[in-house]
């Protein structure tokens, strides 16, 4: 568990680099500068930190790359006093940035290891958002309405339960797409019938996969 001063260096580094690549939300960037990426991923993998590329983890997943978590949560505009809903915990890296930013945050996986994986993590790094095992297209009902929803795998469409646990003036992030690209959708729901949708960029993300792991098997 050591962040050492040679981490915090290179970490430095890829916050330049994600500056220079566009992002402009400093609490963004400040939050990122804070958290130890390279311990959300294999021992083995730790020259790989700190370069802004997507990395494997365990069960066929990725820990996103840098600069699309930065992207993601600069979309989202993010307040202090934000409740958050993640889709797609993975190593909990992006959920570590968004409790950096003090919000409240409620994060969903589906496969039983990395929801394990991150609910030890995360307390033992001073992050403590609730953590759900379970469908993220089912997003959670009798948590929300939710400030932002964040979701970091591809979906084939905008889930529609999502969509409604958003407060009015509430936004979400969502990679939308088939399996090879995803464009990246802003969906804001201005009334309680109405929403807007804007689109930002290509991406590849993960699938976004239906039901959880163990049902599946
Ligand atoms: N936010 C993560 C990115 C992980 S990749 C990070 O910072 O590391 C996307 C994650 O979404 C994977 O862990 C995958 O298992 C999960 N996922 C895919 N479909 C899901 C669903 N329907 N519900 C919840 N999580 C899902």
């Amino acid at each position: 568990m050591e962040d050492n001063f040679r981490h915090k260096g290179l970490r430095k580094r890829l916050i330049d680099e994600i500056r220079q690549k566009g992002i402009r939300d400093e609490s963004v960037l400040q939050a990122m500068g804070k958290v130890p990426r390279h311990l959300f991923m294999d021992n083995s993998f730790l020259g790989f930190a700190y370069v802004d590329k997507a990395f494997p983890i365990s069960a066929g997943q990725t820990i996103s790359q840098p600069y699309t978590v930065a992207i993601q949560t600069e979309i989202l505009q993010i307040k202090r006093s934000d409740k958050v809903l993640e889709v797609g915990t993975g190593s909990g890296y992006q959920a570590a940035v968004l409790c950096e930013m003090g919000v409240s945050l409620y994060t969903i996986e589906r496969q039983r290891a990395l929801y394990d994986f991150s609910r030890l993590l995360l307390p033992r790094l001073g992050y403590h958002p609730q953590f759900f095992y379970g469908d993220g297209y089912q997003g959670l009902p009798t948590y929300g309405p939710f400030d932002k929803i964040i979701v970091t795998a591809g979906a084939e469409s905008v889930p529609e339960k999502l969509k409604e646990q958003l407060v009015v003036g509430g936004k979400m992030v969502i990679p939308v797409g088939d399996r090879l690209h995803q464009v990246m959708k802003i969906v804001e729901r201005v009334t309680e019938n109405e929403y807007t949708e804007l689109e930002a960029g290509n991406f590849v993300f993960v699938p976004m996969l239906p039901g959880v792991s163990d049902q599946l098997r």
